[in-house]
């Protein structure tokens, strides 16, 4: 296949807007498929039910297909793009393997906001767009008002809209064309040096890694030796083929194709996603912008019965094995044992971890508030140092560290939303330290229930805990809401400790911005305050923020002496009453001189 008959495209659509129906179909009309196999096994890709609450699919699939346009035959390359950004990096790197996209809109639904850092990203690389509204056969479809909606979100002409329904194939082969005609082919040569892109890989058992690839220039053959600009490490070729739609092995792979790879790459890490191969004895520049997948969220997740630990790091090490983009390191407290600590790309890949983990243990692990890499920035030589776990941040007001200034990271956020939940949105930015608001209305005129697209800068730490559920629960699940990322931004933040009896506890540091530093302080020292016993002396419970205390509770002392109460003579009571005591003890943590039921712990960090 020259490269002018071939065509390279990937899907962007919001979850259950119809992606994989119209992959199937868009198989079934270039026969790759056959029609009654449709249904009964491609649709079944699961779902996890994190991708269905955040309205997210991670993955989709990749296939190749052939199709008659004008008489001459067509290879049409569909790629798989994961539809989120925390998947930032390989989103990019699918991206950089297609000319053209499909933006994929349900027409009774409306656009949401979930692909709108996709498109950025597809559009930033020039890609061609193809703005495509399916389900129209829907008697809610009001393909009028979506039309208008993609205009004013995307810029896009309403002209170039195509308008299907994927489930009953109505104008499918519209988009078909469209693919051929509208998307520009690759620009490859068969005669330059061999130039391959890395962009998806999995492991087989059997075969090994395998890579998906697209082949910028050359002819692949089984049996060529080449090399990873990445690694350096050498391979030679055991198998090349095409996804059709299953793995088809083939003779050559040629220019501007996308296919699969099988070498001797023994371990999923060394297929680096991102990563240019080429001949042996034949180096080529690499694809531009290679960097390693960067963890943008961490938790720590400890087992409430530290003899759990061995079982819980193997567990955690055996997910983290699936997705190389977990980082995992390991991490202890006084108060909460030996755990690990976790770095994930963002919120939604750490809540589609944390629900695995949970699935697997039930009630019996706690996760650890989540922080964001904060940059610390030192007077002297201007030394930078990235700070992800609060025990670590240092005190911003000790004059003899030398911190010139503290930098978090921000996101650029979108919210699409019905009109009437306008005001809760603008509230829930604002109390997340919003910054930049702006808004835009999404359907002219008078219609009901217009639509409206919220933006604003939002810190990232303000997005990791619990801004989704707030989301949801005050649009009654009507928001939908997608951030890029957006660097990093000076802030004035700082590191709260809370002490028993004068001692900090070490699993409680928090990173705060100075504005919600005395209503958190307070509010956090009356839940201790509540969750720990007494004790048999006076407990001071204080908030502090570097040697400032800013909230206090006191919790009163236990009766010095337990027995005292008892009338002197009654011996037997007396022993009864001190082994209760004991009792009591075993299950304590001790803190400095306090002692600390497990549990106290485990019911503050939950919330
Ligand atoms: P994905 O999450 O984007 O892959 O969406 P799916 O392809 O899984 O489709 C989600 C749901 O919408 C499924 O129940 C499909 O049967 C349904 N669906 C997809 N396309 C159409 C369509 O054109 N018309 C109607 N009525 N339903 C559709
Ligand atoms: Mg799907």
């Amino acid at each position: 296949y020259p490269c002018d008959v071939i065509r390279n495209f990937s899907i962007i659509a919001h979850i259950d807007h119809g992606k994989s129906t119209l992959a199937d179909r868009l198989l079934e009309l270039t026969g790759t498929i056959e029609k009654k196999k449709i249904g009964r096994n491609l649709q079944v890709l699961d779902k996890l039910k994190v991708e269905r609450e955040r309205g997210i699919t991670v993955k989709a699939q990749t296939a190749s297909m052939l199709h008659t346009h004008e008489g001459r035959k067509h290879l049409l390359n569909l790629i798989d793009t994961p539809g989120h950004v925390d998947f930032a990096w390989e989103v990019s790197r699918s991206l950089a393997a297609c000319e053209g996209a499909l933006l994929l809109v349900d027409a009774s639904q409306g656009v949401q906001a979930q692909s709108l850092s996709v498109f950025h990203s597809a559009k930033e690389r020039g890609l061609k767009i193809i703005p495509i509204l399916n389900k129209i056969d829907l008697p809610a479809a009001q393909p009028e008002r979506i039309a208008a909606q993609i205009e004013t979100i995307f810029g896009l002409d309403p002209s170039e809209i195509i308008k299907i329904s994927a489930k009953t194939g109505l104008n499918a082969e519209a988009v078909l064309t469209a693919i051929v005609e509208r998307i520009p082919p690759p620009r490859g040569s068969q005669t330059e040096p061999l130039k391959a892109f890395l962009f998806d890989s999995h492991f087989d058992t059997y075969r090994g890694v395998i890579s998906l690839i697209n082949l910028q220039h050359g002819v692949l053959r089984k049996g060529d030796k080449i090399a990873s600009c990445h690694t350096r490490k050498k391979y030679e070729i055991t198998e090349v083929g095409i996804m059709h739609p299953e793995e088809t092995p083939i003779q050559a792979l040629y220019p501007g194709q996308v296919g699969y790879i099988a070498c001797n790459m023994k371990q999923s890490s060394e297929a680096h996603i991102g990563d240019t191969l080429h001949r042996v004895g034949a180096p080529v520049d690499p694809m531009p912008g290679f960097k390693p997948a960067k963890a943008m969220v961490f938790a720590g997740v400890f087992p409430i019965d530290n003899n759990d630990f061995p079982k819980l790091e193997e567990s955690i090490n055996r997910l983290a094995l699936n997705d190389r983009s977990i980082t995992v390191s390991r991490e202890s407290s006084t108060a909460l044992g030996q755990g690990c600590r976790l770095g994930f790309l963002g919120t939604l890949h750490m809540d589609v971890f944390r629900q695995r983990l949970e699935d697997e243990y039930d009630a019996n692990i706690i996760i650890t508030a989540p922080t964001v890499p904060y940059k610390v920035i030192y007077s002297r030589d201007d030394k930078e140092v990235l700070v992800s776990n609060p025990t670590d941040f240092p005190d911003v007001n000790d004059s003899t560290l030398r911190v010139k200034e503290v930098q978090e990271p921000i996101v650029k956020a979108s919210i699409i939303v019905p009109e009437e939940y306008f005001g809760e949105m603008m509230d829930l930015c604002f109390s997340r330290r919003g910054e930049d608001l702006d808004h835009k209305y999404l359907d002219s005129g008078t219609a009901s229930s217009s639509r409206i697209m919220l933006t604003c800068t939002l810190p990232l730490s303000e997005i990791v805990t619990d801004f989704f559920n707030q989301l949801k629960s005050r649009s009654s699940g009507f928001a939908s809401f997608d951030y890029e990322d957006a660097g990093y931004k000076k802030s004035d933040l700082g590191k709260m400790t809370f002490l028993l009896n004068g001692k900090p506890v070490d699993a409680l540091a928090l990173i705060i911005h100075r504005s919600a530093q005395e209503i958190i302080g307070r509010q956090w020292v009356k839940k201790l305050h509540k969750v720990i016993p007494r004790q048999l002396f006076e407990v001071p419970i204080q908030a502090a923020v570097g040697k400032k205390v800013i909230a206090r509770e006191t919790l009163k002392a236990l009766r010095a002496d337990v027995t005292a109460g008892l009338y002197g003579g009654h011996y037997e009571r007396k022993l009864k009453h001190l082994e209760n005591q004991k009792e009591g003890k075993r299950q304590m943590k001790k803190l400095g001189k306090v002692d600390l039921p497990q549990e106290a712990f485990f019911d503050i960090l939950r919330k």
